[in-house]
């Protein structure tokens, strides 16, 4: 009852004042086809095996009628200005369900039809951007991000229209479904839909269900609780900051409805892994010129992003001084824990005087001789059997390593040498700190880009494959894909960046 509302009698409605959801049924699919059904996940979260009778429910055909569907209001800020109301356009949730051990999850299709929140789009899924969530949830879930899931992959079997971006005329692509599960997709702008229209009271109870629900690291009474609330966002935020650099993650739209109250990686768009590290890339092209949504600058993104959650929950927390201390202390929080993470990457035992200035000195050299992220450390693990710099380095590089490129490296070996020889655990203890955070797979965009090419012309050999490699990132299962992004596959080929 904390959301009471029902505009289903006026689908075209956008605005929903008072009300954060609308219940909508999803438009039907005549002729779905399964392509992936995730058993584990299902078996987890409490759904059990899944049957050939289930294929309507996994696109949302058919629904009993007493089943009641709804879509969420928020609002946003997106490319750094207010956006006013949105919502889930294309996403439907079909409730919650609740395991054998009480572990509640929300369930919610993605494609199935437009919402009183599409406005003028469609509320269709592609194929394209199905695989890319399906597959990337479920990569991010094994390398230990947190991270809203992926339960099914199924065909419409209904064609949506597209532009397409390399040449700006409407295509046909097939239509896709993909059931997606969280904890919740709660999201900033849920908080930002409430303050702005000033409904304090439902804004009030929104938190106290969030906390209540999803926060029991909050404890506290009164004003105190809500700012340990926004206290612990932070450092929720902060942690998945610091894991998206670990792994080498690009979201691409760190828009505030995409930010997750949990602190879950949510809305994979056009997100990429990083073949070639730069700290100026961005997968997005609608972020050109500005690469406001750039690698580098996502920790700076997500305290801004905090900023508006904080003009958000300020009518209940009513203290500027304590928001703007909180803010600043993000910043130091946030690199702290980001240069500890890389202290495990390079097998260093803790955070030492000049482990930054050598943090600094890598990220120079790696953008000046154009290094692999990915391939750079699983090479530094090997430094210890091999001991040619040349042989170890040359194929990760995007550009060609002249000598003196080769002189670069081996002073910063030997730089390395030595700092690891200063470590106080041993070179066992060393090696598997690194093994755990140094993935041997990462999901690059080609290889996202040759399965949905085979996808489409009805193989998954690819997609298998896929899944395999994906469920054991710290191993190397298929050596071939533990090497650099092929040449052919580079930034213009419409693989490595998206809208
Ligand atoms: P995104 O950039 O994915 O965060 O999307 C921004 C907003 O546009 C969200 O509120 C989406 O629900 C909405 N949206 C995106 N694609 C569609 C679509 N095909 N149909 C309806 N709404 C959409
Ligand atoms: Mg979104
Ligand atoms: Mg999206």
């Amino acid at each position: 009852d904390i959301f009471p509302g029902d505009l289903s009698d006026n689908p075209m409605q956008r605005n929903t004042p008072k009300v954060l959801f609308a219940t909508v049924k999803p438009a039907g699919f005549d002729g779905p086809k399964l392509i992936s059904f995730n058993e584990t996940l299902s078996a987890e979260i409490g759904l059990g095996k899944h049957e050939e009778k289930d294929l309507d429910f996994l696109v949302g055909t058919n629904l009993p009628e007493n089943v009641k569907t709804y879509a969420t209001a928020y609002a946003g800020h997106q490319f750094g200005n207010w956006a006013g109301q949105l919502g889930d356009g294309r996403a439907i949730l079909a409730g919650e369900i609740i395991n054998k051990d009480g572990k509640k999850t929300e369930i919610q299709w993605k494609g199935a039809g437009a919402t009183p929140y599409s406005r003028h789009a469609d509320g269709r899924a592609v194929l394209r951007s199905s695989v890319r969530e399906y597959l990337m949830s479920e990569a991010m879930y094994h390398l230990g991000v947190p991270t809203t899931r992926a339960l099914s992959l199924a065909f419409t079997g209904e064609d949506v229209v597209r532009d397409m971006m390399y040449n700006g005329n409407p295509q046909l692509e097939k239509g896709a479904v993909v059931i997606r599960t969280a904890e919740s997709f709660l999201r900033f702008g849920h908080f930002e839909l409430m303050s702005a229209q000033r409904e304090y009271k439902t804004l009030q109870d929104l938190v106290d269900f969030t906390i209540e629900n999803y926060y029991p690291e909050v404890t506290s009474e009164g004003i105190q609780k809500y700012r340990d609330f926004f206290k612990s966002i932070c450092t929720r935020t902060a942690d998945l900051m610091t894991e998206w650099f670990r792994v080498g993650f690009v979201h691409g739209v760190m828009n505030t409805d995409n930010m997750s109250v949990l602190g879950l990686t949510i809305d994979y768009g056009p997100y990429s892994m990083m073949d070639e590290y730069d700290l100026n890339f961005t997968p997005n092209t609608t972020d050109l010129p500005g690469r406001r949504y750039a690698f580098g600058k996502q920790g700076q993104i997500s305290q801004w992003n905090l900023w508006q959650l904080a003009n958000a929950l300020h009518p209940l927390i009513k203290d500027e001084k304590f928001l703007e201390e909180t803010l600043n202390h993000y910043g130091t929080y946030f690199w702290e824990a980001h240069d500890r993470m890389l202290c495990r990457k390079f097998g260093f035992d803790e955070l030492r005087d000049g482990d930054e200035e050598f943090f600094t000195n890598w990220q120079g050299l790696m953008q000046e001789l154009h290094l692999d992220y990915t391939l750079f450390f699983n090479q530094l693990e090997k430094l210890s059997t091999e001991t040619d710099i040349k042989s170890l380095f040359e194929n990760i590089s995007y550009s060609v390593l002249n000598d003196e490129n080769i002189k670069k490296l081996e002073d910063f070996i030997k730089k390395y040498d030595k700092r690891i020889s200063s470590n106080v655990i041993s070179k066992e203890e060393s090696l598997s700190l690194m093994r755990h955070s140094n993935p041997k797979f990462t999901l690059r965009n080609y290889l996202l880009y040759q399965c949905i090419e085979e996808i489409n012309i009805g193989k998954t050999e690819i997609f298998e494959k896929l899944i395999r490699a994906l469920e054991n990132p710290y191993e190397e299962l298929y050596p071939e894909f533990s090497v650099k992004r092929p040449s052919n596959y580079d930034d213009t080929s419409g693989c490595s960046m998206l809208s």
